[in-house]
């Protein structure tokens, strides 16, 4: 067993996911079951090396499970990279009494608690608050179903307007570096084309794939996630209409929607079951590891896993792309 953690914080790091609110909620109703005290941290680490904490009650979270975004404001923290900065957010951790730490964040929020952790010894579980679900260890991470749920209602859309006037659609969908939102998204959209980060663009094999008859006269959709290695929606509808000009073009960026809105059911209970897990890690002596989902149990995994060992779309979701002559 751990030594006993008395006070818990919580905070939110990095960009801000549908479900976060959940998360938090979670993390201060488990702490108060359990007897603890829980501690909201204001806007990430910045918050922290500014000592922007306050006590969180059972009342505190109240009616936050539906609503996107995140309560306690997220930031990204230049300063908490240097050591000396490090040092002034655990002084203030110390002088609040805090001695647990949960985190929600993606891999860059992850990173940064490994190192703080290591370096002042302080139990810190995190959980994977990112739409980008290129988290190892856990199936998925928080707000990834929302944004895909968003990012398909958009094709849907799209659609209509596109199938009215035989427009060809370029739409981009966010993912940086992680094609899961535009693969699903995708498939579950009927695109006629689906460009990841994961496997390389060839334009011209697009374009012939444009004109070979697998484009309707109806409607036809290409969907890019915007760290595609051709560019994003506009990068890419530039580079083929340069070579072929048969369809009336037309590029829509779904943009920042997919990351707020009402968390879906599943983001709802996937934030609250890692946040109660957290809490239950970190009173078990778990630390320096994130709490995550795979095959319907709960497990920890190392921060250091978790971060390099990126989830990979799976072949089986590549092979159902091509199956249905999408062209990746
Ligand atoms: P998202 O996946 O949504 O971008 P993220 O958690 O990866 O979320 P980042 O901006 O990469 O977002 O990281 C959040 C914060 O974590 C940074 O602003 C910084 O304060 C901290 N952080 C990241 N990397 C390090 C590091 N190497 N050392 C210390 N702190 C770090």
């Amino acid at each position: 067993m751990a030594a006993s953690i008395k006070k818990i914080g919580v905070l939110t790091s990095g960009g801000d996911s549908p479900g976060m609110n959940a998360c938090i909620r979670a993390v201060v109703r488990s702490a108060l079951a359990n007897g603890c005290e829980a501690v909201g941290i204001q806007s990430g680490y910045e918050g922290m090396i500014e000592g922007l904490f306050r006590p969180m009650l059972h009342h505190d979270v109240s009616n936050i499970i539906q609503r996107g975004g995140t309560i306690l404001k997220t930031a990204r923290s230049p300063r908490f990279h240097q050591p000396e900065w490090r040092a002034v957010a655990h002084a203030k951790l110390v002088e609040a009494g805090i001695d647990g730490l949960v985190v929600i964040g993606g891999d860059g929020t992850f990173t940064g608690a490994k190192i703080f952790g290591e370096e002042y010894d302080l139990p810190i579980v995190g959980t994977a608050g990112t739409i980008d679900n290129d988290l190892y260890g856990t199936d998925y991470t928080i707000g990834y179903d929302t944004a895909l749920n968003t990012a398909m209602e958009a094709i849907d859309k799209i659609r209509d307007t596109a199938a009215s006037h035989n427009r060809l659609f370029f739409v981009e969908v966010m993912g940086r570096d992680a094609g899961f939102i535009a693969i699903n998204a995708g498939i579950a959209g009927g695109a006629e084309a689906i460009l990841i980060p994961e496997s390389k663009t060839d334009v011209d094999a697009l374009i012939r794939h444009l004109d070979n008859g697998h484009v309707t006269h109806s409607s036809s959709i290409v969907v890019v996630a915007e760290g595609d290695d051709q560019g994003g929606a506009m990068e890419v509808a530039q580079k083929v209409k340069e070579k072929f000009n048969k369809y009336d073009t037309r590029v829509t960026i779904i943009g920042h929607i997919q990351r707020g809105g009402a968390p879906s059911c599943a983001d709802r209970v996937l934030a609250t079951r890692v946040g109660v897990g957290a809490v239950k890690g970190l009173l078990q002596g778990e630390r320096g590891c994130m709490a995550g989902i795979q095959n319907m149990d709960l497990v920890f995994t190392p921060f250091e896993q978790a971060i390099k060992h990126n989830q990979d779309i799976s072949p089986a979701m590549l092979d159902l792309a091509r199956s249905l002559n999408c062209f990746l």
